[in-house]
């Protein structure tokens, strides 16, 4: 059976502020290890309930953070960037679930780290509507794949929000959002255990949870800090800019939207980049 297993800097336990999700920080090295322990918990735990294969794909800023001298034996990893599929690298019809640690959507009173891809310059980014972050949208594209995520890893917040939208679903809360950037954590030993106790169950219930339903067809919406940033995607074939800081695209293929969700936070980084 196997297992694959999205992993963001944001959802571990003992991260708080985006200093420590960037290398420019000291601390940013004690970040990486507790982020691999805390994967090697999912590892653990699923393989108790019989999982035999594991696939980590790097889901955090620039994706080349791993250590793999201190990773799982057993687990194999994606790192780098740019990845087709972004944070849902690797993924395909062959794994029975996905297990995802992260964070809530950008705009998510007192969620640790709360963003949606570019933290401050993606104000609000909406599926049919609908304002989805990152677990959603990779819960979507793990169902075009007809994989169910069967775990969510984060804080109480990020749990509430997989929860609304996959009812049946596992999560482990290692932290309580208090603000944006503080939380209370769980003692370490206490959030490996939990990981892996819960890891453990979903593989066990695996067949209750089902993957999101799939909709006939995506519009996408995305509010962006800076107009320029709407200016920028907008020169994309089809994406409309339907204000002076939003733009939108739809398409029936779930992929599409994906990709061009891709592109158009990335146009945003580069904006940034270019004037900040
Ligand atoms: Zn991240």
């Amino acid at each position: 059976m196997k297992i694959y297993i999205s992993a963001d800097f944001e959802g571990v336990c003992g991260v708080v502020e985006r200093a420590q999700c960037f290398p420019d920080n000291p601390d940013f090295e004690r970040t990486r290890r507790l982020w691999v322990e805390q994967i090697n918990a999912i590892v653990e735990g699923t393989m108790s309930a019989g999982a035999s294969e594991f696939v980590v794909n790097e889901a955090h800023g620039a994706m080349n953070y791993m250590l793999p001298e201190i990773l799982h034996p057993r687990a194999s990893f994606v790192s780098g960037y740019v990845k087709e599929d972004n944070q849902m690298e690797g993924l395909d019809n062959s794994f029975a679930g996905a297990v995802i640690m992260g964070h809530a959507m950008a705009g998510t009173a007192n969620g640790v780290l709360n963003h949606t891809y570019v933290m401050r310059d993606v104000v609000e980014l909406r599926l049919n509507g609908e304002p989805i972050g990152e677990l959603g949208l990779n819960a979507y594209w793990a169902s075009y794949l007809g994989v169910p995520v069967i775990l969510v890893i984060g804080d109480d917040k990020a749990a509430e929000e997989s929860r609304a939208l996959i009812p049946e679903i596992e999560t482990a809360v290692v932290k309580h959002g208090l603000s944006q950037f503080s939380a209370h954590n769980l003692p370490l030993g206490a959030a490996l255990e939990l990981i892996r106790k819960c890891s453990k169950r979903a593989v066990e219930r695996i067949k209750e949870i089902p993957p999101v339903k799939l909709l006939k067809s995506y519009e996408l919406e995305i509010d962006f800090s800076l107009s320029e940033i709407a200016h920028l995607c907008s020169f994309i074939p089809g994406v409309e800019r339907t204000g002076a800081r939003t733009v939108q695209y739809a398409a029936s293929d779930y992929r599409e939207v994906q990709h061009v969700r891709i592109v158009c936070t990335n146009l945003a980084l580069s904006v940034v980049r270019a004037h900040f």
